[in-house]
């Protein structure tokens, strides 16, 4: 078995600032991703643009350069590759890691296809984004129905019924709109929410207003069939039926909690936030971190690449025994 100071688990933005900065301070390391490096923003809508300016979401120091002010997903998914390439970091790709298992003065960790590697310390960085909120509805599970937005054209002159109405439900609704769709969003809510940024609200708000957006609001899909879904209004009890060729569940997603217990680490059994050290964020393991959004529970919104990717340079300031570094304000909100 092949043994490493650090094993990192996830090549996401944060992971990799992680594989930073132990190549920086000379420590051996592995990078474990079950996808491709990025996999969560490879998945990300083909033409979204981050919300935070490009320098915000650099990582390891090195100048993320673009023309605009903010990056595309193809940009980001540029400027993470040659940050990989740049700093040599190892990786292992398409390795979904099972657990994360302490004997004596190693860990062992598992991958689902059964291989095992060994580390002095491991590094959880595994995000969000795989684990949709599942609905738990008849009909979720149907092949019309998606818990992630990819491109419009594939859903030009047909029905869509988009379920959520924070920033990804309002964006997709949008550019879906501007594709000839015929959209209808439905929403457990009386309005959009208001974490919805606020240079899409006039936007979507005059769209509905138009009519070329349509909204059920107070409402919630109670089944999805193969050509149709059923809506119950939440302040009535009546129910409808809404013609839906394709339904875009996206109602966010959550840290995978089950994976975070199988490692040993303590959760907070309503807001799924493990036990870690504010500071260094280390979990109640000795020597597994947690580090970026996989942190977050069920508050993904606190914390992002901007903040996520300081996580990095503490944790390994704490392995090397080192002056920790002290992460910004914003992440102490969790
Ligand atoms: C549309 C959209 C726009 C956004 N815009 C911004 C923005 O402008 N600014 C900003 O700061 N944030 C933004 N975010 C949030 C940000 O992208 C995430 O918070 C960020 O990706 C978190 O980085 P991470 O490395 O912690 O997790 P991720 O990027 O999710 O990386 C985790 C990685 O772990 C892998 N993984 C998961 N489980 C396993 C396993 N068991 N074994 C091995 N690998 C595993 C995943 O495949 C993934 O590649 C946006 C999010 C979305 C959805």
């Amino acid at each position: 078995m092949q043994t490493y100071d650090v094993i990192i688990v996830g090549g996401g933005p944060c992971g990799l600032a992680a594989g930073i900065e132990a190549a920086k301070a000379g420590l051996s390391h592995l990078i474990l991703e079950m996808g491709s490096l990025t996999e969560s923003i490879r998945q990300y809508p083909r033409r979204m643009r981050f919300f935070s300016t490009a320098e915000n979401i650099e990582i390891g120091g090195l100048p993320f350069a673009i023309s605009d002010v903010k990056a595309g997903r193809d940009e980001a998914l540029q400027y993470y590759r040659k940050a990989a390439a740049y700093y040599h970091l190892n990786f292992e790709l398409f390795k979904e890691v099972w657990a994360v298992r302490k004997e004596a003065d190693w860990f062992v960790v598992t991958t689902t296809a059964g291989e095992h590697f060994q580390a002095r310390k491991v590094i959880m960085a595994t995000g969000y984004f795989t684990r949709p909120r599942w609905l738990n509805i008849p009909g979720e599970n149907l092949p019309h129905v998606s818990h992630y937005y990819d491109e419009p054209f594939k859903y030009s002159f047909t029905n869509v019924v988009i379920i959520g109405g924070s920033n990804s439900a309002v964006e997709a609704a949008l550019e879906l709109y501007r594709h000839d769709v015929h959209i209808t969003v439905v929403h457990r809510g009386d309005d959009f929410r208001s974490t919805v940024k606020y240079w899409l609200v006039p936007d979507v708000k005059n769209r509905v207003k138009e009519g070329k957006i349509k909204t059920a609001f107070n409402a919630c899909v109670t089944q999805i069939k193969e050509k149709s879904v059923l809506i119950n209004d939440l302040k009535t009890g009546t129910e409808t039926e809404l013609p839906a060729d394709f339904v875009l569940v996206l109602t966010g997603y959550i840290p995978d909690a089950d994976l975070l217990r199988r490692c040993g680490i303590e959760l907070d059994p309503v807001t799924q936030v493990p036990t870690y050290n504010k500071e260094n964020f280390e979990t109640t393991v000795p020597g597994l971190y947690v580090c970026g959004t996989v942190m977050a529970g069920i508050y993904t919104e606190k914390v992002f690449i901007e903040n996520g990717r300081e996580h990095a340079q503490a944790i390994i300031d704490h392995i090397m025994g080192r002056e920790v570094h002290k992460v910004a304000e914003l992440i102490q909100r969790i």
